[in-house]
């Protein structure tokens, strides 16, 4: 059903930090952003507890209230919400169409920040502990762990480099590797083991996170070649077996890498289908972080703005100047 006829200026597909800020300027740009944010709206800072390494929250804030401020201060300058999952898009031509189950809206410009989700072991005790304990990001966490015991799940670069990062804080950092090869570079691997802070389990699974009161003790692993059991006693479990972009919508349309991130043109948010833009963690798996995906979101409201602007009749903001060339790449 065609959700009335209207065409909106601009639809953004994702509410989390990119999302939002990206409506939050869409809006301010009097573009009328309609945001389908999801049915489960906030992103990956719903499942952390605090954030400070946010800048402007000097005493730190709890991950989901700070989604809602981010929500509402689009909200105050005219976003507006469709709570729920978009669930088809036809970027075949314009205006571009966007479906919600049976609900089709239309739009002249569409930004996509659909994030990307951790991996998880997918265990009711990791989902119990989420943020008392279990995390997804040393980043973010790891100075919560000072002077405690934790435990990294992975082999890759980012369980190498997390456990790295983490034996700055934590006492004592056991990584927990399913297999006896690593995936991680072997420059990676090689930092990792010469701290003398980090220790490998190989060929062992988490199969249990433990706790009391709510607070995590430990976790219980099995070896996989033995079948043996035996608890490690830490305060803190990070999760670092990699990254899914939430970009199965997309993939017929919009330019990818093999690991299914959204490719935007180098320094812009522009992707293959000009008036498509693409900003936060479902095009950078690099940087990851909440204020990194907000900036990208300014970043793609801005592109956007100057795309319509650029149209006929148009009457745009401030912003109708083409947007300049960008110029190569600093090395
Ligand atoms: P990744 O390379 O896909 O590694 C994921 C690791 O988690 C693998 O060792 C995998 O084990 C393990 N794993 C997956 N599912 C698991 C499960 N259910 N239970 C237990 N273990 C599980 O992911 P990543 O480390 O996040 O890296 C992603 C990309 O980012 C890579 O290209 C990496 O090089 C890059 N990266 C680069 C840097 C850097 O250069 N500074 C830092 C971080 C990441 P198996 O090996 O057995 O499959």
């Amino acid at each position: 059903m065609l959700n009335d006829s209207k065409v909106e200026d601009v639809i953004i597909i994702g509410g989390g930090p990119a999302g939002y800020t990206a409506a939050l300027y869409a809006a301010r740009a009097n573009l009328h952003p309609l945001v389908i944010e999801g049915f489960q709206w906030g992103g990956q800072l719903m499942i952390t507890s605090d954030v400070e390494n946010y800048p402007g929250y000097a005493d730190g804030v709890l991950g989901p209230e700070m989604m809602q401020d981010f929500r509402r201060q689009a909200e105050r300058f005219g976003a507006r919400f469709v709570t729920d999952d978009a669930t088809r898009v036809d970027f075949s031509e314009r205006p571009f169409r966007v479906w919600v189950g049976d609900d089709e809206y239309r739009a002249r410009a569409v930004i996509v920040a659909t994030g990307a989700t951790a991996r998880q072991l997918g265990l009711p005790s990791e989902t119990a502990f989420q943020g008392r304990g279990v995390s997804y990001c040393a980043v973010c966490d790891a100075a919560f762990f000072k002077e405690r015991e934790v435990v990294v799940v992975g082999g890759g670069d980012s369980a190498m480099e997390e456990a790295t990062f983490l034996a700055k804080f934590a006492t004592r950092v056991t990584v927990v590797h399913r297999r006896e090869e690593f995936r991680a570079s072997k420059i990676m691997l090689e930092r990792a083991r010469n701290n003398p802070k980090v220790g490998f389990v190989m060929n062992a699974v988490v199969e249990e996170v433990l706790g009391e009161d709510g607070r995590m003790t430990g976790v219980r692993v099995r070896d996989t070649v033995t079948g043996e059991t035996w608890e490690i006693p830490a305060q803190g479990l990070f999760v670092a077996i990699g990254h899914d972009p939430n970009t199965r919508l997309f993939l017929d349309w919009l330019d990818h890498d093999e690991a299914g991130y959204l490719v935007t043109k180098p320094r812009t948010t522009e992707t293959n289908i000009p008036g498509v833009f693409a900003a936060g963690d479902v095009q950078d798996h690099v940087y990851r972080q909440a204020v990194t995906a907000a900036a990208s979101g300014t970043m793609a409201a801005l592109d956007a703005e100057r795309f319509l602007a650029a149209e006929e009749g148009h009457p745009g903001s401030a912003l109708t100047a083409p947007r300049p060339e960008a110029e190569p790449a600093r090395a």
